[in-house]
């Protein structure tokens, strides 16, 4: 029976009765979203997390639904009548349903820690819905919904959220905006209690857990382990420093926790319910990557995508991206790579991450091709799409290792940048990367000296980027220059630059070492893959007859446009020979292959 057909045996709508409760639909009687007891200790917290702007206003996170809308989302759920007290979803539940609320009232709470007492989040009445970002993510359930008032609700499955998604523009606008809207007041409420991240504020291992939670959107709180209010949190819930970084939720405490543990605590590791095999799998969740997601997704195809760190590659690490198309004032890498994962999400696209792709099987098993990962599992697909980038290359330093993530990082963002706020740093490089940077950390209260090997820093780089250093006050630029010694304890605290022209060597104090001196293919875990002598991938055009073996005389055609020489499998962004290294190029490489996906799959049914 459709919801329509209900709504006319049962007469008026029993939402329609409460007159404008109903007009007031969605979260419809959101209670306070931060309370302020519990969030004592948060505030106590010197560390406490800058929230960005959010991406979408928080008054959509309670839509007003209409009648006739509220009665089209009814009719893609399951009817359930529910009485006081029962329990709609709890923490660790995974895919969990959409809960629509057609009569009675239902609260979503936030569970007691070892730390907490237990907290509503949330009340939604008739004619609201229950849920947020974590029905798209795959997330399991943090937060528990129960029934305060008998009555009726519709479970609106993942498999019917996403067909939603997929064919009602109307309703799925509204509802998308409002799972994202939920997100972000989550974050900055009691909610993100429900997992807290405790660890030391220059510890790498820690700096990882947080840059993935970060580029994940996970509701979380960090506590910095060297604050009264880290050492309280770390007391209350029985650790000590040899447990750090460690994550506390409700029922679980991950110790010398990392993103792999995170993610399959919160069941964000790979996972597939369906025995069919996927349409394309893509490798690398950089913008290269994020386009063939959103792009494969959006055009029907059961798209994988999977990153062995976390959404957004190297863009991700770029503070400000100032030659993007459309964007006039630049945008944070971060924020472009996460609307791009959202526009992925909504489309359907499968996202897992951390999960390392560890080898591709070249040899077609019938219509297939099989990737494996870290961990043991397989992937079955049509169609691989390679995506892994670039990875940062280091100076032969002794130490180096030592301080990586404790002083030397490859990134400048606001994470890096606080961890120095104000003392001197060292930028190395000359190309746009090393420039941005520089003018970021000086922007940020650093004084920098930015490191470049050769003769002259307009050899490499941008223009505007040398004006705006050669003018700032806090930047000085140090040309024919090398660092070549590392000092610190267990974080770096001073470097050695050399000048080459003189020969002399001076060293400084220094908080921070940002290394931006380009970067090699991510292909360690590819074989029989045709590569140039510099070890990115060479496509189509690129491949010679030698190049293409037995397999294209059955195929009676020549590599598609990003087809690499075994068929069905592509290369796209930073990994592909002569690309570009640049946000625009990756992103147009990654939804043109798709094109050639669609093409290659036809030619092998
Ligand atoms: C600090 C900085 C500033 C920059 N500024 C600009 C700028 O202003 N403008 C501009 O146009 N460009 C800029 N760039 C360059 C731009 O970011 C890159 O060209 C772009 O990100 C390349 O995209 P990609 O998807 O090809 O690869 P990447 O961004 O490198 O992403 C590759 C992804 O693949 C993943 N991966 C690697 N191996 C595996 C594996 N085996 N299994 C699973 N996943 C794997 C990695 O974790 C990574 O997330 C900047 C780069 C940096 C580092």
């Amino acid at each position: 029976m459709t919801a329509m057909n209900e709504l006319s045996r049962a007469g008026a709508a029993p939402w329609a009765r409460r007159g404008s409760v109903f007009s007031q639909a969605g979260l419809a009687r959101p209670v306070d979203w931060a309370s302020p007891h519990d969030l004592d200790r948060l505030r106590a917290s010197h560390a406490r997390r800058r929230l960005g702007k959010p991406l979408v206003p928080t008054s959509v996170a309670s839509p007003r639904l209409g009648d006739e809308l509220f009665a089209r989302l009814l009719s893609y759920g399951t009817p359930q009548e529910i009485d006081r007290g029962d329990v709609l979803f709890r923490p660790g539940d995974e895919d969990t349903d959409l809960i629509v609320v057609a009569r009675g009232s239902v609260e979503v709470v936030r569970t007691a820690t070892a730390n907490v007492r237990a907290a509503t989040v949330a009340v939604v009445d008739a004619g609201g819905f229950v849920g947020e970002l974590n029905l798209l993510t795959g997330q399991n359930v943090y937060l528990l919904c129960r029934a305060r008032e008998a009555g009726t609700i519709h479970r609106v499955s993942p498999v019917r959220l996403r067909q939603l998604m997929a064919t009602d523009v109307e309703l799925s606008d509204i509802v998308f905006k409002a799972l994202i809207a939920r997100r972000e007041l989550l974050q900055r409420s009691t909610a993100a209690l429900a997992v807290e991240i405790v660890g030391g504020a220059r510890s790498a291992a820690a700096l990882a857990l947080r840059t993935y939670a970060g580029r994940q959107r996970l509701i979380h709180l960090w506590f910095d382990a060297g604050t009264p209010a880290g050492r309280a949190m770390m007391e209350s819930s029985g650790l000590t420093e040899d447990d750090l970084p460690a994550v506390v939720m409700p029922g679980t405490t991950l110790k010398q926790a990392t993103p792999g543990g995170l993610a399959e605590k919160l069941g964000l590791s790979y996972r597939r319910s369906s025995t069919k095999p996927v349409d394309v799998t893509i490798v690398g969740a950089g913008p290269a990557g994020l386009a063939a997601a959103v792009y494969g997704a959006s055009e029907g195809l059961d798209t994988v995508l999977l990153d062995a760190v976390g959404t957004g590659g190297q863009a991700a690490a770029s503070s400000r991206i100032e030659n993007y198309f459309g964007f006039p004032f630049g945008l944070a890498g971060a924020d472009l790579t996460g609307l791009a994962v959202l526009q992925a999400l909504k489309f359907g696209a499968q996202l897992a991450s951390p999960c390392e792709a560890v080898k591709l099987d070249t040899g077609r098993n019938g219509d297939l091709l099989r990737l494996h990962l870290q961990g043991g599992e397989v992937i079955d697909s049509k169609a691989v799409v390679i995506a892994t980038g670039a990875r940062y290359r280091a100076l032969p330093l002794e130490r180096w290792p030592d301080f990586e993530g404790a002083g030397i990082y490859y990134a400048a963002t606001e994470l890096e940048a606080r961890g120095c706020m104000g003392s001197p740093v060292t930028v190395v490089g000359g190309a746009n990367s090393a420039g941005q940077a520089a003018l970021y950390l000086a922007g940020r209260g650093s004084t920098v000296s930015l490191v470049v090997r050769g003769p002259d820093i307009a050899a490499e780089m941008s223009a505007y980027l040398v004006d705006r250093l050669r003018a700032h006050p806090r930047v000085t630029v140090r040309c024919r220059s090398e660092v070549t010694r590392l000092d610190g304890g267990d974080f770096l605290e001073e470097v050695s630059i050399t000048d080459r022209t003189t020969e002399s060597t001076q060293a400084q104090q220094c908080s921070g070492l940002f290394c931006f001196i380009g970067a090699e293919p991510a292909t360690s875990w590819l074989t029989g893959i045709a590569t140039g002598d510099d070890g990115f991938i060479r496509t189509d055009v690129q491949l010679n007859d030698d190049d293409l073996g037995p397999a294209w005389a059955t195929l009676r055609r020549r590599p598609l446009p990003f087809e690499t020489n075994i068929p069905g499998v592509f290369a796209v962004g930073d990994v592909h020979s002569g690309s570009m290294k640049r946000v625009a190029a990756a992103t147009g490489e990654g939804a043109s292959a798709i094109a050639s996906v669609h093409k290659a799959i036809s030619t092998f049914v």
